[in-house]
């Protein structure tokens, strides 16, 4: 049996408000944008969340055999926290910070994100750019937006002309909700105060000052493209004026997308996005983890155990799973017990998993009712996926899936379902578990045999220090870190991470 039939997949557009059916400009070919890091410093479980959310629609979306092209670009240059001033540059500051090249600092936390998402098990973009190797496309980008006059320039800098957009039918604030009326009145910028005309403008381009080492040549001089453009000159580029999904995380509805639609309406005369799609927050103590703030955990301190947060490592597969299990528009608090409490989940789904792959199919007699049970909760797998990737409410069918197949397992008689059924079980089981979730079989044998050895040594590092015998003892634990393995006594006793 093939997967379930009904494909209608509705997605929540942020810029609707509602649910809508997914239609894709030229199914079955998807492009989807998301945006990627600033690589000014390491990513934090806050943007792997996003990133991680994005990962399982692309999954799914492949899983129903669309053909995906996947952008999301590395943001490298111009991301400013105000509209210019040379101080909040974070890729000038960070470089001044750690004594290297602004590009040491790019590549240095680009090979980190790199390395996480790996370990998270995330599916690679189709293409990656930066801004940095797209600086023609957006003066490019420009030069159009000037040429319909909905740009203008001031000392060197390109500002966007909101107020001229708005009078020319644009609807600057259609995404975020945000009051026209308010954002022209606003404060303005501390920085390029005279130069803007309303409040509400913002840079294409802004001339560098002579102490900015990120800089470019342009038709107005030397200086560097504003954040927003980015997106909007590489998403056109490599998936044209109007493509299917964009997506990033709420915060950046504004300034950041909202700015993207009213380039992409200025430049090319239509909206660049059929679907926008947001991912809820990471919290951290009921807070957003930002980094900013500081309320970040890095995820390789989560994987090593070695934070203050958290009294045990967790696994990238794990950590997967504690994500999927909240809808991706619903906040998510990250605690210990949370995670825990995930570890615990997982390890039963993926033992049923091992299970299922175990055993062998022998005809019996059918039931029907129960044939009919187990075909129904795979529909439900693909129908709450449709609905917006409901993975939560996915996981608790595949929970329920769970039960029948360890029931099975215990009777051994798979064999009241119909050899079409239970193919299809297997088919959404491991399908939605290792396709569509990423979630990879830990092998809990081997790892059994290591933490009990491990947990030998603690005990006999225990003794040996009861027996005053501390060379013995610190022994233990240095060759231990040797081999790989770091311990960490606390209040409760000795743990360890690897
Ligand atoms: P940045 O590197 O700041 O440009 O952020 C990269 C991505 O992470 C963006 O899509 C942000 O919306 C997202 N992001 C930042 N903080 C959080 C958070 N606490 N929870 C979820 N996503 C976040
Ligand atoms: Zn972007």
């Amino acid at each position: 049996m093939a997967k379930f039939e009904d494909q209608s997949i509705y997605i929540y557009n942020s810029l609707t408000g509602k649910k809508e059916l997914f239609e894709p400009i030229n199914s079955p070919h998807v492009g989807i944008y998301v945006c990627g890091p600033t690589v000014y410093s390491n990513v934090h479980l806050g943007n792997c969340r996003t990133f991680l959310s994005f990962d399982t629609i692309i999954r799914y979306l492949k899983f129903l055999e669309f053909k995906v092209r996947y952008v999301r670009n590395i943001t490298d240059a111009g991301h400013l926290t105000d509209d210019g001033n040379v101080e909040n540059d974070r890729f000038v500051k960070q470089s001044r910070l750690e004594k290297l090249e602004p590009m040491e600092i790019v590549q240095k936390y680009s090979i980190y994100f790199h390395d996480i998402m790996k370990q998270f098990n995330a599916l690679p973009p189709s293409i990656e750019p930066t801004a940095t190797g797209h600086i023609i496309e957006q003066i490019e980008m420009i030069q159009t937006i000037l040429q319909k006059g909905l740009a203008y320039e001031s000392n060197g800098s390109i500002y966007f002309d909101v107020q001229r957009y708005m009078e020319e039918g644009g609807a600057y604030g259609e995404l975020s909700g945000r009051d026209i009326e308010e954002l022209m009145a606003g404060s303005r910028d501390l920085d390029g105060q005279d130069e803007k005309k309303n409040a509400s403008d913002f840079a294409l381009w802004k001339k560098a000052s002579p102490q900015h080492i990120m800089r470019w040549n342009s038709p107005w001089g030397e200086g560097f493209p504003g954040w927003h453009l980015e997106c909007s000159a590489m998403g056109k580029k490599y998936l044209g004026n109007q493509f299917d999904i964009h997506g990033g995380g709420m915060d950046l509805k504004f300034p950041h997308h909202e700015c993207e639609i009213a380039q992409g309406k200025a430049a090319n005369n239509c909206a660049p996005v059929k679907y926008w799609m947001h991912g809820n927050m990471l919290t951290l103590n009921g807070k957003r983890m930002s980094k900013s703030t500081g309320n970040t955990l890095l995820p390789d301190e989560l994987f090593s155990g070695n934070n203050d947060l958290m009294d045990k490592a967790y696994s990238p597969t794990v950590v997967r799973f504690f994500m999927l299990q909240a809808h991706y528009r619903s906040v998510l608090d990250f605690s210990s017990d949370a995670l825990t409490a995930a570890e615990k989940g997982y390890k039963k789904m993926m033992a049923a998993f091992e299970l299922l792959g175990k055993v062998e199919f022998i005809e019996g007699v059918v039931i029907q009712s129960e044939d009919k049970e187990i075909r129904d909760l795979c529909d439900s797998c693909y129908k709450e996926m449709n609905d917006d990737f409901n993975t939560p409410k996915t996981i608790a069918l595949l929970f329920e899936l769970v039960s029948k197949i360890n029931t099975y397992a215990d009777k051994k008689s798979f064999g009241q379902l119909s050899s079409e059924t239970f193919n299809y079980l297997q088919e959404t089981f491991f399908g939605m578990i290792s396709e569509v979730f990423g979630l990879e079989l830990e092998s809990t044998g081997d790892s059994d045999i290591l933490d009990k050895s491990i947990q030998i040594l603690i005990d006999m590092r225990a003794q040996a220090k009861q027996e005053r015998n501390f060379e013995m003892a610190d022994q233990i634990r240095d060759r231990l870190l040797e081999a790989g393995v770091q311990l960490k006594d606390g209040k409760e006793g000795t743990t360890f991470s690897l």
